[in-house]
């Protein structure tokens, strides 16, 4: 049996197939699992329904099958798991974390506006016009986390220390959006602690999000995994690729190609091999080597002994 204390994973959304940017992802952290002698665990994160496309999530799975990158267990598939959000929330509830809002986004900027005189280029921050009670005549349309003052700071692996002041350049954040979904960042947090992930892999557009994951864990008591940001893979105009940027789906009959590009992109130089298993087991040695992680390829990493990182 691999007894291991290294658990990651890979969470796509199913709004789509897997194109050459979501194989850098799922690439990332299934290397650095298997360099740990870990286990790499799959979550179908479909609670996005207007996003949703059917089907997406059984090809993802073949996708990834056809690309040997095989995952440990049960698939979670968040659609399926509503009362776990509820009771996370209701904590949160009870501890007096949340509140209704009832602003729309249009009144969010007008409000922002007429405080700052201007726009920031970013993300418009929350500037907490219901944190006190809904407005006269006014009804909850989104809930949102009230946010700790004070700086949230962390060590990416890749992109190194971390920080942000979320109370400021974000604001309280909506759990619970006003069409009824959870949001991604309550139920991302959540299911990493339900399934015990130790590691996150995950690509770059994701860092920004991490303070506010940061954020929940400490107020639900949830542990704090490692983090680590790959670089997205960009389209010729600089654009992350994505389905809205025109990012094709993977051809299983180019499997060994897609790897090898997605090897490129992380930095692992050009691995040749003839299959895809004999490629994995290349490409895993190497992310070892540059990550300084655990070398018991193909033996079992006794339980408890947590395997050497360097920082
Ligand atoms: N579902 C997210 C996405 O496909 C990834 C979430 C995560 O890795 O935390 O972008």
């Amino acid at each position: 049996m691999n007894r291991s204390t290294y658990i990651g994973r890979f969470a796509p959304s199913p709004s789509g197939p897997l194109h050459q940017g979501s194989l850098v992802a799922a690439l990332a952290s299934y290397l650095d699992a298997r360099a740990h002698g870990g286990q790499w665990l799959l979550r179908i994160e479909d609670l996005d329904t207007p996003r949703v496309v059917p089907g997406a999530a059984e090809r993802i799975c073949r996708q990834l099958s056809g690309l040997g990158l095989h995952w440990d267990g049960p698939v979670l598939v968040q659609s399926e798991r509503d009362a776990v959000y509820r009771d996370a929330f209701d904590r949160l509830t009870r501890a007096g974390h949340i509140y209704g809002c009832g602003c729309t986004r249009k009144e969010i900027a007008d409000s922002v506006l007429r405080r700052d005189g201007r726009l920031p280029d970013g993300e418009v921050p929350y500037p907490g016009t219901c944190a006190h009670g809904l407005p006269p005549g006014r009804h909850a349309r989104a809930w949102r986390v009230r946010v700790p003052s004070g700086i949230v700071q962390f060590e990416d692996r890749w992109a190194g220390s971390q920080h942000q002041d979320v109370a400021a350049d974000v604001g309280d954040f909506v759990l619970l959006r006003a069409d009824g979904l959870w949001a991604y960042q309550l139920a991302v947090v959540v299911d990493d602690a339900a399934q015990h992930i130790t590691d996150v892999v995950r690509g770059a557009d994701l860092l920004a999000s991490t303070p506010r994951q940061r954020v929940l864990q400490r107020l639900l008591g949830m542990p704090e995994p490692r983090m680590m940001h790959v670089p997205v893979v960009t389209n010729l105009d600089g654009q992350k690729l994505s389905k809205q940027t025109g990012a094709t789906a993977l051809d299983p009959a180019h499997a060994l190609d897609d790897l090898r590009a997605a090897g490129r992109h992380l930095g692992l130089g050009d691995i040749v091999r003839a299959d895809v298993a004999s490629w994995l087991t290349e490409a895993t040695r190497r992310w070892s080597a540059r990550w300084g992680t655990a070398p018991r390829l193909g033996t079992d990493v006794a339980a408890g002994q947590a395997p050497t990182r360097r920082r």
